[in-house]
């Protein structure tokens, strides 16, 4: 998979060598590049901005800048032209709030851009004219209600969010399965809590089950546990459940 990030602060991303996701870079698993927005603009100052059209506070990005720079990005030697190959991914306060499924559907992809904003955000000139180009679908996404300063937090989000998907970058699989959110069958839920040594810690024991050796019982344990703790947490999603795959037991603890 290839990621770009565009951004004015290009040393926001530096933590994208670390980790899993570095390691993924390192082995080739993710071609990710990060670029500075300033490389594309003309004047001797290298404006990225202008006063809002209307009035009012802040300033907003200009729609020509960024039309250089995805446009280069998009160029045939870089990207496929076949439709869709490409998503343009905007973080934005406005857009649509970033899931799992997402994450999931994202990391099918062959190519991401992401195009971090700041200031009052992007001209929406821009989201509606890629919007318009058959190779690129664009997708508006929001961390979550509140304002942050840039997009590139949610660029570090995003990229770490669909990178832990991709073949070979989490080393066991299966810790991907039984995930808080995960939209694997059974799932949807929250974790349950997890434990390790030592037993006792400060007066506070680990579960018994959890030490039993009994494979079905720790099993059912944890699955009473998600259930109590999603339904405590997030009754949103306990309401979202398909209830075709809640069991007898599953329903006894709601
Ligand atoms: N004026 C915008 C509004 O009220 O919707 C907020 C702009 S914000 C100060 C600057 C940039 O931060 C946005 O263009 C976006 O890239 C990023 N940003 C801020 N909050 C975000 C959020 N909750 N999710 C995703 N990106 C966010």
């Amino acid at each position: 998979m290839r990621i770009d990030v565009v951004s004015i602060f290009p040393d926001y991303l530096a933590p994208l060598e670390l980790s899993l996701v570095g390691k993924a870079r390192r082995e080739g698993i993710l071609d990710l590049q990060v670029h500075d927005l300033r490389a594309w603009t003309t004047d001797r100052h290298r404006t990225v901005d202008d006063t809002p059209f209307g009035g009012g506070a802040g300033m907003v990005m200009r729609p020509d800048v960024w039309g250089t720079a995805l446009d280069h990005l998009l160029e045939p030697s870089t990207s496929s032209a076949a439709p869709g190959a490409t998503t343009l991914l905007i973080p934005t306060p406005s857009g649509a709030p970033l899931t799992q499924q997402d994450a999931e559907e994202l990391a099918g992809r062959e190519r991401l851009i992401i195009a971090c904003g700041r200031y009052e955000g992007i001209d929406a000139r821009v989201a509606e004219h890629y919007a318009q180009r058959p190779e690129v679908t664009v997708r508006e996404f929001s961390l979550g209600d509140y304002v942050l300063n840039g997009g590139e937090v949610a660029a570090l989000v995003l990229v770490e969010a669909v990178a832990r998907l991709l073949p070979g970058v989490v080393g066991n699989p299966a810790s991907l399965v039984e995930e808080s959110h995960s939209t694997a069958p059974g799932g949807g839920l929250l974790e349950y809590p997890v434990y390790t040594k030592p037993a006792t810690w400060r007066g506070l024991a680990a579960p018994d089950v959890l030490l039993s050796g009994h494979h079905g019982k720790v099993a059912r344990w944890r699955r009473d546990q998600a259930l109590r703790r999603t339904a405590q947490r997030r009754p949103d999603l306990i309401a979202g459940l398909d209830q075709a795959t809640l069991d007898e037991a599953d329903r006894a603890v709601l």
